[in-house]
């Protein structure tokens, strides 16, 4: 055994670094997110080079440090997988992490059920929490 101690690994939010490998999108989900999303921020419709910062980032819906805590049976491929990406400019990107923050149980659940159904896109749950928390 030359595993760690799992006391070890409990300090402080958001825990070891080392635990989220895996757990990151890898380039091709990346892509594929931002072909889906047509390039444009989910949340406000920005292109990259129509934000400040010039760059769009891949938001994980159900974060990996929520995933981590809250979530410990699911894979690290699922966490990683397209349905849990949402395309983000930086300014939404704030939101959208507080949001699943907040609604990690709605996403949990609507990842969940992207397993089920890997042919529908997993944009509507987010949409509809984004929009109802208004
Ligand atoms: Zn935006
Ligand atoms: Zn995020």
């Amino acid at each position: 055994m030359t595993r760690n101690d799992p006391k070890s690994t409990l300090n402080q939010a958001g825990g070891s670094i080392n635990h989220r490998a895996g757990y990151d999108f890898d380039k091709e989900t990346k892509r594929e997110a931002l072909r889906l999303s047509h390039y444009r921020c989910e949340v406000c419709g920005k292109m990259k080079h129509e934000t400040p910062e010039g760059f769009l980032s891949i938001h994980h819906l159900l974060p990996i440090c929520i995933a981590l805590e809250f979530y410990p049976e699911f894979s690290a491929s699922l966490i990683a997988s397209l349905a849990n990406t949402m395309v983000v400019c930086v300014e939404c990107h704030k939101e959208q992490d507080m949001l699943s923050m907040k609604y990690h149980e709605a996403f949990a659940q609507a990842l969940l059920a992207s397993t089920k159904q890997p042919k529908k896109p997993p944009r509507s749950a987010s949409k509809v929490i984004y929009i109802s928390s208004r």
